[in-house]
């Protein structure tokens, strides 16, 4: 091993790595990168992935209904000990941190309804890290996979339902954002939570948003993991392991009559909250992500055709969420019983999960997670003025709340444009009006805040004010 050449060849490679970081650091401050978050993107381990995704299969099957008396609990076996299991966890990343961490249940009876037969617990397990603001802690961004499994029948508690991708990798990526950002201070709130009864209708979930509703809690932006195992099949030549696909509403599901009359008037049935929310995991991809050669397919529609998933139950309270999912499903692998048939092997089984892509999955929601909770929040009443017919677009808003906004951007993109470009964006500086040389007949405009490190809140898209 210590030949001279080696040794050498091991020197070479050090300046050469130094060179290369010289060279990448102003390009990265040219792209907004804030260094904290890019070394909390490093943090994230496959290895800790895969062990937590490893342990949630273990407990044998984890449909809704399954057992949770103490003595199940003790076994290590069904809903109720990978329950526990979650809860222990969340307090070892606080205990850690010197008790940084809520961690909270959201417990209920789900009286009998479609797949429940009778009436059933449900748990939602969750750790809230606190803003370190007091204004912007009213802020919330959330992050959310289910913990529940089926196999081929939903109302099955004896027999193996893994459930490795759907949806241990989504409650490993909550897990693994808590453990890693809980170093960290954020201005805003964020939610690491983990859900039950999707497999059944999305019955823990709606719980909570429901209750989040009610609460008046401000959830500025949910991101639902939902197989994001990245399938890999052995002979699949489609799947794609550097993109995760990121669907989003177009009509939000809330939108009340007179809302829904003005989208249809204003042409903004592509621009709801949850599409901003998709349009900004893009740019932090882009901003944290470059090297890694990973990053968000953008899907314009609700969920996959047909299907859905915890973000809809977020949506239909009114908030804004999206959902990641996998390029490619393979359904031989998603709500089946364990088998071999004529060849093919049946069962959402960890040898088909790939580690390193749902890492990247996690690297992407957590640069999302840490780039919204410390950028200030969008300002207030966006509102494009037209008391008089002109050519030029004026717009005025009201301070970001929470005072952390130094500025303010306009943007524009043409009406049949997906995403904002990058150019089209106007530093407009701290001011809470501007006059853009653009007819507002022609484009889309939005207003985001940005503080004194170029941190960027979510754009808000204007609403008329005669
Ligand atoms: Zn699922």
């Amino acid at each position: 091993m210590n030949q001279p050449g080696m040794v050498t060849a091991a020197v070479l490679l050090l300046g050469g790595l130094a060179a290369a970081q010289v060279a990448a650091a102003p390009a990265a401050r040219a792209r907004g990168v804030d260094p904290q978050i890019a070394a909390a993107v490093r943090r994230v381990s496959a290895a800790q992935i895969e062990a937590n995704i490893r342990k949630l299969v273990g407990f044998h099957n984890r449909n809704t209904l399954s057992a949770a008396d103490p003595a199940a609990i003790a076994r290590g076996r069904g809903i109720g000990a990978a329950r526990e299991w979650i809860k222990s966890e969340f307090e070892r990343y606080s205990q850690a941190c010197g008790g940084c961490l809520e961690v909270k249940t959201d417990s209920f009876i789900q009286e009998p309804a479609d797949r429940i037969p009778r009436p059933t617990e449900i748990v939602n397990v969750y750790a809230v890290l606190p803003g370190s603001d007091p204004e912007n802690a009213k802020r919330i961004y959330l992050v959310t996979g289910h913990y529940d499994s089926r196999n081929s029948d939903t109302l099955n508690v004896e027999d193996a339902a893994p459930g490795a991708n759907d949806d241990a990798s989504g409650v490993a990526v909550s897990l693994e954002c808590a453990r890693v950002l809980s170093r960290y201070k954020f201005s805003a709130t964020l939610i690491f939570m983990a859900v039950a009864g999707e497999e059944q209708g999305l019955n823990g979930s709606r719980h909570f948003a429901k209750w989040a509703k009610a609460q008046g809690m401000n959830i500025e932006g949910v991101l639902n993991n939902d197989i994001v195992g990245g399938n890999k099949t052995p002979g699949d030549t489609l799947q794609d392991a550097n993109i995760v696909r990121v669907f989003s509403e177009g009509v939000p599901a809330a939108a009340t009559e007179p809302e829904l009359r003005l989208l249809r008037a204003l042409g903004g049935e592509n621009d709801s909250p949850s599409r901003q929310l998709a349009r900004y995991v893009r740019e932090v991809a882009q901003r944290y992500l470059p090297s890694r050669g990973f990053g968000p397919k953008l899907i314009f529609r609700r969920d996959r055709y047909l299907r859905g998933g915890d973000h809809s139950a977020f949506n239909e309270q009114g908030f804004a969420a999206v959902r990641f999912t996998e390029y490619r499903e393979d359904y031989n692998h998603q709500h089946q019983n364990v088998r071999t048939e004529k060849g093919i092997e049946y069962g959402d089984l960890p040898k088909f999960v790939d580690f390193q892509y749902v890492a990247n999955v996690a690297r992407l929601n957590l640069a999302t997670l840490a780039s919204l909770a410390s950028a200030p929040a969008p300002p207030a009443r966006v509102r494009l003025l037209t008391k008089q017919l002109e050519n030029d677009a004026t717009l005025a808003w009201e301070r970001s709340p929470g005072d952390l906004a130094t500025g303010y951007e306009v943007l524009y993109r043409a009406t049949t444009e997906a995403e904002w470009p990058m150019l089209g964006v106007q530093n407009v500086g701290d001011a809470t009006t501007a006059t853009v040389k653009r007819s507002k007949d022609n484009v889309i405009f939005a207003v985001r805040a940005v503080d004194k490190k170029g941190r960027k809140s979510l754009p808000v898209v204007p609403l008329p004010e005669r």
